[in-house]
C-alpha cells in the first residue's frame, strides 16, 4: 500500500521535508509518496479537506499556514493551543487533529543530538514570532532556571510571556534585542528569521555567560548565519555552535511517528 503525505506552505519549493520523510519511510519499510503542495492565498482549508477526503495520511504545515492549521483543527494538543500554530495534521475518529512538533523537535535536538542539559540552565530565546511560540512550552517543561525572550518588538515577547505565565514557575523576562540583560546565558537560541535575510542582530555580548560553556543554536539551517558568526566572534567555539538542521529532522520524525504509530509498532514486533 502506498501512503500519501505532504507539506503545505508558500513558498514550498525549498522544503527539505520530502527527503527526510523518504529516509524515515525507508527505515520502517513503508511505501510513502510525500509531496510539496503550494498553497495559494485562501486555499488552505480546501486543500486540507481534499487531501484527507482522498485518503491522505498526514500533512506537515509550514509558513505562512501554521496558524490556519491550528484554527482549522477540531482536536488540538496543548502545544498547538499554546503556540496558536500547528505543523502536523492528521485524521482520527473522523476529526481533524493538530500537533506542533517544533518545540519537542528542538528539545530532542538540543538534548539528544547535541547532548546539552536544559534543566537549571539560563536560556535566552531571540525572536518572538511563530517559531518562538512553538518552543516556549516544551522549553519550560525542561525546567530551566530562567527563560528570557529578546525581540525587536519587545511587546511581542511580553505577550508570549504573559500567555505562559500561569503554566510554569520558571522565571521569564522580556527584553529588547540590544538590551543588557541581568544575567548571562548558558544557551542562546536564535528563533528570528535573520539567518535568511542575513541581517545582523544588535545583541549585547553580555548575553554569553561563559565562552567556554555557553552554547548557541540558530533555528535557520544550511548556512553560517550572522547570529552564529556573532557567537564565534565573541569567543564561542565552533563545537558549541549549532544550526537548525537537527531540529528540522527531529520535528519531522515526531510527525512521522504520529501518522504511522500503528505501522511502526507493527514493524517493531515483526
Ligand atoms: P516569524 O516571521 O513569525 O518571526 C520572525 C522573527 O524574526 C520575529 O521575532 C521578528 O521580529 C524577527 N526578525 C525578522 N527580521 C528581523 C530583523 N531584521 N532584525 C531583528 N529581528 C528580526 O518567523 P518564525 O518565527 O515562524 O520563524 C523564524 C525562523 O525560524 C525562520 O527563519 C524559520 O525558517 C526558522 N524555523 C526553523 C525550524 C526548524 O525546524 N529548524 C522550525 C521553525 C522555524 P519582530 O517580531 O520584531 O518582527
Amino acid at each position: 500500500m502506498t501512503f500519501r503525505c505532504a507539506v503545505l506552505g508558500n513558498p514550498i519549493a525549498h522544503s527539505k521535508s520530502p527527503g527526510i520523510h523518504a529516509r524515515l519511510a525507508a527505515r520502517y519499510g513503508l511505501d510513502l509518496q510525500y509531496d510539496k503542495i503550494l498553497v495559494p492565498d485562501g486555499d488552505f482549508a480546501s486543500i486540507v479537506q481534499t487531501f484527507f477526503a482522498s485518503g491522505g495520511r498526514g500533512l506537515n504545515v509550514t509558513v505562512p499556514c501554521k496558524q490556519l492549521a491550528a484554527a482549522l483543527a477540531e482536536v488540538k494538543t496543548p502545544y498547538v493551543q499554546c503556540a496558536g500554530a500547528a505543523n502536523t495534521l492528521w485524521m482520527e475518529n473522523a476529526q481533524l487533529h493538530a500537533d506542533n512538533t517544533d518545540g519537542r523537535g528542538l528539545i530532542h535536538a538540543l538534548t539528544q543530538v547535541h547532548h546539552l542539559t536544559l534543566a537549571k540552565q539560563r536560556i535566552a530565546l531571540i525572536g518572538a514570532g511563530g517559531a518562538t511560540r512553538g518552543v516556549v512550552l516544551p522549553l519550560l517543561e525542561s525546567l530551566p532556571q530562567q527563560l528570557d525572550i529578546f525581540n525587536r518588538s519587545v511587546d511581542k515577547a511580553q505577550a508570549i510571556i504573559a500567555a505562559h505565565d500561569s503554566l510554569s514557575a520558571v522565571p521569564m523576562r522580556a527584553y529588547a534585542l540590544d538590551a543588557a540583560p541581568n544575567t548571562g546565558y548558558d544557551l542562546i537560541i536564535n528563533a528570528t528569521s535573520t539567518g535568511l535575510s542575513n541581517a545582523e542582530l544588535p545583541l549585547a555580548p553580555a548575553l554569553i555567560a561563559d565562552t567556554q560553556t555557553t552554547a548557541v543554536y540558530d533555528m535557520v539551517y544550511g548556512r553560517e548565519t550572522p547570529f552564529l558568526r556573532w557567537a564565534k566572534r565573541h569567543g564561542i567555539a565552533e563545537a558549541r555552535c549549532f544550526d537548525g538542521k537537527s531540529m528540522l529532522e527531529a520535528q519531522a520524525e515526531l510527525s512521522f511517528h504520529i501518522w504511522f504509530k500503528q505501522e511502526i509498532s507493527a514493524a517493531r514486533h515483526e
